[in-house]
């Protein structure tokens, strides 16, 4: 820590992303991407979109993909935020609508950036203990003081709530901005985007990164509101007017404008999530019922940190979390079929020697 720090950032504590190893001979199933290549008509964007206006700043207001956008999910182009990654748009929003001394509540179980987002901008929280059984106690998020945020599914559990009980949080924060983080939610659960006309308080944002497999292009957005999203336009233009480059517009537009191979990814990576399941159900271990795209998981005589470690010395990579209530399990993104019976070959040996 150095002396020239704000008190803003001595209150943080270092974010450590999952590990992002050069080797690409290994199986990667640690950081939630997808196994597949974006669409090819994703990579054809790229190329085509490789030209001399790259000499040029992109379209401010990236209003092509807006209504590429607006479009799919039956919005008004107004109501679409577009940026860098789903994680920038969560912190412009976390900017744009908390303030500091209005505590915002958040599962304690949960993304970990948003106590960092907190943090950094000054803005008090309270987490809501999950049960026992990872469920989130709905009723605890009424009435907050600052606003709610929370994923759904839900990280790392990828456990969902009910639209009806979304909706009920939506409800009974009349005042507040609720923040639903859809980032895995086309592998299940129901999303919030078709509540956004009738709530002006409901901002929902979703990502590019996992179902449409452009982690690598940084594309997230936001649906809400008009005037939620125009209060991210003024946090966005306050810092970089030209938060997406022309290279990820194309690919996202592009992305978007093929459903069929959209549709045909997440069919597959669910299938195996649903396959993997019953196969680690079946070796012993406990597995959460989730509906994105990896599970968490816990085996009642194998320590997840063992094992975390035995299938790294094999190159197989996983999500070990060392914090409390959750360092019995571990998070494992879900891959091709291919490698996750590469994944499972590599359990059962380990699994042996504590027979
Ligand atoms: N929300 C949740 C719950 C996530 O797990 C992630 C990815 N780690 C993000 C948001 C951010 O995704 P991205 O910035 O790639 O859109």
């Amino acid at each position: 820590m150095s002396k020239f720090w704000s008190e803003r950032l001595q209150a943080t504590e270092p974010y450590i992303p999952g590990e992002q190893p050069n080797n690409t001979n290994v199986i990667k199933l640690n950081t939630n991407e997808n196994p597949y290549p974006p669409s090819p008509k994703a990579l054809k964007a790229i190329q085509e979109a490789t030209d001399e206006t790259l000499r040029l700043y992109p379209p401010p207001t990236v209003n092509e993909l807006r209504e590429t956008i607006a479009k799919y999910h039956g919005v008004h182009p107004d109501q679409v935020f577009i940026g860098n990654g789903s994680d920038e748009v969560l912190a412009f929003s976390f900017m744009a609508f908390f303030n500091p001394g209005e505590p915002i509540l958040f599962p304690d179980i949960t993304y970990s950036f948003y106590p960092v987002y907190a943090k950094l901008f000054n803005i008090d929280y309270k987490r809501v203990p999950v049960r026992s059984d990872f469920t989130l106690p709905v009723e605890e998020f009424f009435q907050s003081e600052g606003g709610v945020i929370f994923p759904n599914p839900n990280a790392p559990t990828g456990l969902t709530l009910s639209l009806i009980e979304v909706e009920s949080i939506v409800n009974q924060n009349p005042d507040q901005v609720v923040i639903i983080d859809e980032a895995y939610i086309d592998f299940g659960g129901q999303s919030a985007v078709q509540l956004v006309n009738q709530y002006e308080n409901l901002l929902v944002i979703q990502t590019l990164s996992k179902s449409r497999s452009l982690a690598g292009m940084r594309v997230g957005f936001a649906i809400g509101d008009h005037q939620l999203i125009e209060g991210l336009n003024r946090i966005k233009n306050s810092f970089n007017s030209y938060t997406l480059d022309r290279l990820a517009i194309a690919a996202a537009k592009a992305a978007f404008d093929d459903e069929e191979y959209f549709q045909d990814v997440r069919g597959q990576i669910i299938h195996t999530r649903e396959q993997t399941s019953k196969r680690l159900h079946t070796l012993g271990f406990e597995v959460i019922d989730s509906k994105a795209n990896f599970l968490f998981v816990r085996h009642p005589h194998v320590d997840a940190e063992d094992l975390y470690l035995q299938l790294k010395e094999q190159n197989i990579f996983v999500r070990y979390f060392n914090k409390p209530r959750i360092q019995e399990y571990l998070r494992i993104s879900i891959g091709t079929a291919d490698e996750m019976e590469q994944f499972i070959i590599a359990l059962e040996p380990v699994l042996q020697e504590v027979k």
